[in-house]
């Protein structure tokens, strides 16, 4: 039995927790019509006055509005508590979401390789010195006691930048294939005592293959000083190569041949891998040849205008790449320049 006063009552309390935005004022709604002293309350309190028959009806029907009502209020506050905790702010901040990350750029391999050594040798009491990347032939060769016509310095090694036939110089402009002509500068520059590393670019017309790149880097030591000998030459080098391969690496001189030193050997240290016991990256020898060295040749001192009866000194040089690749474990130069930059980033 539908009783109109009731539905009105209804609607009304409907409206009204519409009109509530939040969950304080929904509650507030809610006791207004339900609570002790709500206005469905005194709808009750009214029932006294009706006969037992009428009550019974009355009764009947104020509950079933008190009910609608609070289930009606019910879910309005849970639409409401469930809207508030996503409706926040457009421009709120959520500090919970992962951050916008950053890409830090890093030093290339080879770079960081560059760095390593030279501070190893810093530790030594070597500084840090640079020549230039383009230089004459008289730097380059006949200064370091490499003349013109040896096969280091034909055209097919070595990347000149001028014509020999418009040339009218008695040198030649060309990219620098070795460190080495830092020394002559460096020497030419200052006198004894001369203790240096020159790390840097050089240029070779070497088609880039496993080993090999047309660009690459070496790192050149120089020590001139009274009473230098060979013995310091062996000395420095086998600290540098511990400290650059690890404590237990041990050194090996194998007499060699270069312009600008006399007597010269190479280097070898004992395999990084095996250890000296042998595999296929030394080769089964246990020895990894790293690099060249020797005492400085008297003819490179007068060059400098060093007197070699008062001055000795010794000189080394290696190619960076050849340490990375051995330190790192990579086996292909052409990786440096060509990999995917997840590769480079491994370092
Ligand atoms: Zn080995």
């Amino acid at each position: 039995m539908s009783d109109p006063d009731l539905t009105a009552l209804q609607s009304e309390f409907t409206a009204a927790l519409a009109a509530a935005k939040d969950g304080a004022s929904a509650d507030r709604v809610k006791s207004d019509w339900l609570g002790r002293t709500g206005r469905l309350r005194k709808l009750t309190e009214e029932l006294g006055k009706l006969s037992p028959d009428q009550k019974k009806i009355r009764g009947k029907a104020i509950n079933d509005l008190k009910l609608a009502c609070e289930a009606a209020a019910e879910d309005r506050l849970k639409a409401l508590a469930s809207n508030g905790a996503k409706a926040a702010p457009a421009d709120a901040i959520d500090v919970t979401l992962p951050g916008t990350s950053t890409k830090l750029g890093r030093r290339h391999p080879i770079y960081q390789t560059m760095d390593e050594i030279r501070e190893i040798f810093a530790k030594l009491g070597f500084e840090a010195a640079y020549g230039p990347e383009i230089e004459t032939s008289y730097y380059n060769f006949e200064a370091l006691n490499i003349p013109l016509d040896h096969p280091a310095a034909e055209p097919f090694d070595t990347w000149y930048l001028d014509d020999p036939e418009v040339a009218s110089r008695p040198y030649r402009f060309l990219l620098r294939s070795h460190t080495s002509p830092a020394q002559m500068h460096i020497m030419e520059a200052r006198k004894p005592p001369i203790r240096v590393v020159v790390p840097g670019k050089v240029f070779r017309t070497d088609p880039a293959d496993a080993s090999h790149l047309p660009v690459f880097h070496q790192l050149e030591g120089l020590m001139v000083d009274e009473g230098v000998s060979f013995a310091d030459l062996k000395g420095v080098l086998a600290i540098a190569m511990k400290e650059l391969f690890g404590a237990k690496t041990e050194t090996r001189f194998r007499p060699s041949y270069f312009p600008f030193t006399e007597p010269s050997a190479e280097v070898d240290v004992s395999c990084v891998l095996c250890a000296g016991a042998g595999c296929s990256a030394c080769k089964g020898s246990g020895w990894i040849e790293v690099l060249g060295s020797g005492m400085v040749h008297p003819k490179v001192l007068e060059y400098a205008k060093i007197d070699p009866e008062k001055y000795s000194g010794f000189a080394f040089g290696m190619g960076v790449e050849r340490i990375a690749m051995l330190k790192l474990g990579v086996p292909d130069i052409r990786h440096f320049i060509r990999s995917h930059p997840l590769f480079l980033r491994q370092w």
